[in-house]
């Protein structure tokens, strides 16, 4: 075993939340160390898989949105010093009022994605059902209630944001040890001692953002509240010599129970995924590959959608760790002194993850961010 080191941040896991965590920390000029079980960016967890929707007005509820609108900041920032696009903004569509299935997302979306963007002055238009058809043909089914369209969302690459957050971190002077599993977390007189199989890590505050495998590190009845459950997402062929499902022409999209993206990459398909909330995995052995019915349950509604769409390309796996009302976890330990949690985010993290991971570096460091709200610190259970 080595000798402790000292750092005054340590951050157990580097995806989207930990990177972002781990950057605040270094930009503030605090003695960082971030550490992850794998190498970020990497498919086994949540920050994965080409696109995601990132969006300002927030329709699981309107305290989100200083979260979404200053990760936006901190991504464009990111993106100059990186040279990357991380953030495509193609515009959102939220098509239609009512999502009537077991999804994340609570009813009243659509009426609180407008609230939220009418209190927060956030650009946006309410388009009828022909005015969608007319502006953006690959919505050429849609027909229904009104629709909601913010031209400054989008759809983040989280493999890119997740590597541009650590290089940069990196650069600013963090130390990063990838493949390397946090065995266990503890308080150590003022502060917190962190062990792997080879080094013991002394922390004046932890940032615990460990996504599907937070569970392992709190206390048992607390853990039994947080659902892990497996996605799947696919990528259909567009139609031959059609621009509809560029980025120029298609808004990434939220429909009923599907949610998808335009081509994110040239040459690439069309990715179009809905949530199964029903599969609980444990995050060590969740099964990686799209089985056969799964292709088969998401391509009839797929067609419905967007029937001008081809084959099925190819299909990929993510996990969301989930609330039991679908809201985030974020706060202090209920059991370990100056350790913050910060993932468990329902499946709708990503578009907050930059704002997040500074607010707790800043609280950490009593420093000023975007407030966290006391409604989303890690619940007692009943
Ligand atoms: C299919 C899918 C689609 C989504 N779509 C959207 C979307 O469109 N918009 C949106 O806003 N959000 C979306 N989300 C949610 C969002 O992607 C997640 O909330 C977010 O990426 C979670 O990031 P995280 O850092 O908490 O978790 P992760 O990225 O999983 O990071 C956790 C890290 O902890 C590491 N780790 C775990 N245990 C240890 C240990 N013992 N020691 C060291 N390291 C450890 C892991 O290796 C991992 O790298 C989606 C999620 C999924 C799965």
């Amino acid at each position: 075993m080595n000798a402790t080191k000292a750092f005054d941040i340590a951050v157990v896991g580097l995806g989207a939340v930990g990177g972002a965590a781990l950057l605040a920390g270094a930009r503030a000029g605090a003695r960082v160390v971030g550490l992850d079980r794998f190498a970020p960016p990497h498919e086994f967890g949540s920050s994965h898989g080409e696109t995601r929707i990132v969006r300002a007005a927030i329709g699981e509820g309107v305290a989100y949105t200083p979260f979404a609108q200053r990760s936006f900041e901190l991504w464009d920032r990111l993106s100059v010093e990186s040279g990357e696009t991380l953030v495509t903004r193609c515009g959102l569509l939220v098509l239609g009022g009512v999502l009537p299935h077991a999804t994340h997302v609570p009813q009243g979306f659509l009426e609180t994605t407008i609230a939220a963007a009418q209190s927060f002055a956030i650009a946006h238009e309410i388009l009828t059902d022909a005015e969608v058809r007319a502006r953006f043909p690959a919505y050429a089914r849609f027909d229904g209630e009104r629709a909601y369209f913010e031209p400054g969302a989008g759809m983040a690459d989280p493999e890119r944001v997740v590597a541009a957050q650590l290089a940069r971190a990196a650069a600013l002077g963090a130390r990063i040890r990838i493949n390397t599993p946090v065995m266990s977390i503890a308080k150590d007189g003022d502060g917190v001692i962190i062990r792997t199989q080879t080094e013991t890590i002394r922390a004046a505050h932890v940032v615990l953002a460990a996504g599907a495998w937070a569970p392992a590190f709190l206390p048992r009845d607390y853990a039994m509240r947080l659902t892990v459950t497996r996605q799947t997402l696919h990528w259909f062929a567009p139609p031959a010599n059609s621009s509809a499902y560029e980025p120029s022409r298609m808004p990434v999209f939220i429909w009923n129970d599907l949610y998808g993206f335009p081509i994110a990459t040239p040459g690439g398909g069309v990715k179009v995924a809905t949530e199964s909330l029903q599969a609980t995995v444990r995050a060590d052995d969740y099964r990686a590959n799209v089985t056969r019915e799964e292709i088969d349950l998401v391509t009839p509604r797929v067609r419905a959608a967007f029937p001008d769409l081809g084959a099925h390309l190819r299909g990929a796996t993510c996990l969301y760790t989930s609330t039991p009302d679908f809201n985030f976890w974020v706060g202090p330990h209920p059991e370990i002194e100056h350790v913050t949690v910060v993932s468990a985010c329902s499946g709708h993290g990503f578009k907050h993850a930059a704002a997040l991971g500074e607010a707790v570096v800043a609280n950490a460091m009593a420093m000023p961010a975007t407030a966290i709200p006391a409604s989303w610190s890690v619940a007692r259970p009943a």
